[in-house]
Formats: C-alpha cells, sequence, structure tokens
C-alpha cells in the first residue's frame, strides 16, 4: 500500500511539473512584445554614443525616432542591432552608427534645407527632419517611394518631400540646399549634386564600387575641399532610366 501511495506522489510531481514546464513554454511564445526603447537606449550607449557621435542634436534624433517602425515585421527585433537589415527590393536600410555619423558631418543648426538621395525605409529621413527647416529626399523605387513617403506622413512628419526619381539629377527646383546626402554609392559626386549645394554647404556621400570611401564635401565660394572620412559599404546608385 505504501508503495502505491509513493508511485502515485511521484506520478503527481511529473505530471505537475510537466504542466508548469508547458506553461512556461506557452508564457514565453505568448509575450513577443520587445521592449524597444530599451533596445534604442543600448544602441546609443553601445554604437552610438561610443564610437564617437557627439552632436547632442544628433544623439537626441536618434533617441527619438523609433527605428523598428522603418523595417518589415519580421526584423523588428533586430532593428537595433549594429547591422544594416534588409527593407526589400534587394535594399537596405543603414547601419545605425552609418546613419548617425553621417548626420553629423552634416553640422546641421535647425533652419536648412537638405536633400537626401536614396529614401529607401525612410529612416534617414526622419532623422534629419528632426534636425532641419526641410527634408527633400529622392527613390529611385516606386514601391519604396511610396511606402516611405506613407509612413513619414503617419508619422506626422511636415517638413518632409518624398518624390521618385533618379536622384543623379538633385531635385532642381527645391535648390540650394545648405546639405545633401547620399546614401547609395556612386563612382563619382554627381554634377547636378554639386551645382545645387549652397556655399557654404555640406555634402557627404559614399564614392566607388565595391569598396566606398565615405566622402565628405564643403562648397566655399564655388570650391570643393574633399575629405574622406572612413571605409563604408552601401547599395549601388542605380543609374539605368526609368521607365517611362
Ligand atoms: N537612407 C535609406 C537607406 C537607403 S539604401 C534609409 O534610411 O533607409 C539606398 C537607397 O537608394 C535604396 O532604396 C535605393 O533604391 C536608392 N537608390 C539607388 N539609386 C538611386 C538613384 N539613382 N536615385 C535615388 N535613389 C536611389
Amino acid at each position: 500500500m505504501r508503495q502505491i501511495y509513493l508511485l502515485l506522489i511521484i506520478l503527481v510531481l511529473i505530471i505537475g511539473n510537466q504542466k508548469f514546464v508547458v506553461a512556461q513554454g506557452a508564457v514565453t511564445q505568448a509575450s513577443p512584445s520587445v521592449d524597444f526603447k530599451a533596445l534604442r537606449e543600448d544602441m546609443m550607449r553601445t554604437q552610438i554614443e561610443r564610437r564617437g557621435i557627439k552632436d547632442k542634436k544628433v544623439l537626441d534624433a536618434m533617441r527619438k525616432v523609433e527605428r523598428h517602425k522603418f523595417v518589415p515585421l519580421i526584423y523588428q527585433r533586430f532593428a537595433y542591432d549594429d547591422a544594416p537589415l534588409p527593407i526589400g527590393e534587394e535594399q537596405t536600410i543603414s547601419q545605425p552608427y552609418i546613419v548617425g555619423l553621417m548626420t553629423e558631418l552634416l553640422q546641421l543648426k535647425g533652419n536648412e534645407k537638405v536633400l537626401e538621395i536614396g529614401t529607401g525605409s525612410g529612416y534617414q529621413a526622419a532623422i534629419l527632419a528632426e534636425l532641419a527647416k526641410e527634408v527633400y529626399t529622392i527613390e529611385i523605387l516606386p514601391e519604396l517611394a511610396n511606402r516611405a513617403e506613407k509612413l513619414l506622413q503617419d508619422l506626422g512628419y511636415k517638413n518632409i518631400k518624398v518624390k521618385c526619381g533618379d536622384g543623379n539629377f538633385g531635385w532642381k527646383e527645391a535648390a540650394p540646399f545648405d546639405g545633401i546626402i547620399v546614401t547609395c554609392a556612386s563612382g563619382d559626386v554627381p554634377q547636378a549634386l554639386i551645382a545645387q549645394l549652397a556655399d557654404g554647404g555640406r555634402m557627404v556621400i559614399p564614392i566607388g564600387t565595391d569598396y566606398q570611401e565615405l566622402r565628405l564635401l564643403v562648397k566655399t565660394k564655388n570650391k570643393i575641399e574633399q575629405t574622406n572620412i572612413i571605409p563604408v559599404r552601401f547599395v549601388p546608385m542605380i543609374k539605368k532610366k526609368l521607365k517611362p
């Protein structure tokens, strides 16, 4: 009899424990909530501040803009990782540190008109919109241009204009620009962009094909001073003609 009691107790314990394990599993699976704010703060400390981005306004903008809203749902939990991510159409959203570095190089004070070539997800445009007066951004792929335009509208940005077109030609009607940021790699600096840069304006652009240098151009009285900043890797600038 005692043995049967013992057996029963062991059985109850085993079954009870299994139920507990199942319950734990269910809890883990049923709570996909991710603390994006904490991930963003972690990104700021370990990637952005630690690598030397100091401009307070740039730091504030990157703390504010919710990067996970700019990536496809399946990648949201990786949005604050130290890497670029796919955004569809074989394109990528840039690594957070590169966004911070390129933005800081523009030295925005708040009153500028800025042009971005390569809207992609719209994330860089949102960061710029926090720091400048007006942002003009050009994307060559219609799906991405439309998606970014809608998202930026939904997020309430009123100082961003999105255009679908070839950024090699800039945005003549809105020129000159105090800052130009190119987020796809070009073999050389497009002449139209140099022409559309204001006196005293700054341009950041990855130059090269497979291997690229991030280059800063500063225009002073029609003279261009160029400085190479760091080696980078961007998707190439598309030069094909748009379908009619
Ligand atoms: N700044 C983006 C990342 C851009 S990836 C972000 O924050 O998400 C580079 C983008 O440049 C891609 O979306 C690509 O379609 C676009 N692009 C490539 N060639 C272009 C061109 N000639 N004119 C405008 N956009 C171009």
